[in-house]
């Protein structure tokens, strides 16, 4: 099988298929060569796993899956890239390309039908102008995930992977905290792509938990909060939670109160079970 992190064989199999580098679509394709078996050994593959890629570019981190679980899916939105694939993965037969946007797919049918009875796990070099999205769309899709091993640009890792309370958190920390147990496994230099992107990488694990981390009645409102809370960073919660959701402060700031905060508390401050109370508390 051909070294598909040499650049040399990169370049010549998308040369061969007329293929050019799509900024926009995020691709930087991995070339060094023990990125892709690290990412494919902390996935725990074997033959009854079923492994979701998101973006296989020319296949280097697809093989790599390949060898190790029962199944393959792959989605990959740059249908100039189907040609290249084909001769890349040509030896396995358990590889299914999916040309369709990650964001629009119907993964709940394609998982029931094409994995059925498998262990499903996500194993991706997210392409990273829609790294959050991708992320929140698998965690609240409640599909029967596992785990979810991804290389995402470093500073997208340090928040996902924060301590909610902490000054790294945000938003999402506290989504992904609600959802999942975050994990950092490495760290990968700009120089390991190509083209090498701006910024330097880590490849984290998410570990779905079997029920969220904090119950709350309405995740929806749950949500609601944290968003407007972290909307403005440098407002106390009072302010931003009233401005971002329209309510008087004094409703805030009793809510605040009854849930045993300081007025004066930041989001960044707050744990998961001071933002599920003040959910009970306002809405
Ligand atoms: N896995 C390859 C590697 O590690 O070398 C390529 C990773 S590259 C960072 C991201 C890939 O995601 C590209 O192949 C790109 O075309 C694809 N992609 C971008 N947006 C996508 C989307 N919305 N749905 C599916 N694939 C997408």
């Amino acid at each position: 099988m051909k070294n598909l992190s040499d650049i040399n064989v990169i370049r010549a199999v998308m040369s061969k298929h007329g293929v050019t580098f799509n900024k926009g679509l995020g691709q930087n394709f991995l070339v060094d060569p023990s990125v892709c078996p690290a990412m494919a050994e902390a996935a725990g593959l074997d033959e009854n796993t079923c492994a979701i890629e998101i973006g296989p570019g020319v296949g280097v981190l697809t093989a790599e899956l390949a060898k190790r679980a029962g199944k393959v899916l792959s989605f990959e939105l740059d249908e100039r890239l189907l040609p290249v694939l084909g001769e890349t993965l040509s030896e396995f037969n358990n590889v299914e390309i999916i040309n369709q946007d990650i964001m629009k797919a119907d993964l709940k049918s394609i998982i029931e039908e094409k994995c059925k009875g498998m262990d499903i796990v996500v194993c991706a070099n997210l392409p990273y102008y829609i790294t959050s999205p991708i992320i929140m769309l698998l965690l609240e899709s409640r599909l029967p995930i596992k785990t979810i091993t991804v290389m995402v640009q470093k500073e997208a890792a340090d928040r996902l992977c924060a301590e909610v309370g902490s000054r790294d958190g945000g938003a999402v920390t506290v989504a992904v905290n609600y959802y999942a147990q975050s994990e950092k496994l490495f760290f990968v230099p700009r120089d390991s792509f190509l083209p090498p992107p701006k910024v330097n990488s880590e490849v984290i694990q998410l570990t779905v938990r079997k029920t969220p981390l904090v119950e709350v009645k309405s995740e929806e409102n749950f949500f609601k909060v944290v968003k407007a809370a972290f909307l403005q960073r440098r407002k106390t919660a009072e302010n931003a939670i009233s401005s971002g959701l329209g309510l008087k402060k004094d409703v805030v700031a009793d809510a605040l109160v009854q849930a045993g905060l300081e007025r004066t508390i930041r989001a960044e401050k707050m744990t998961m079970e001071d933002f599920a109370k003040l959910s009970e508390i306002l809405l």
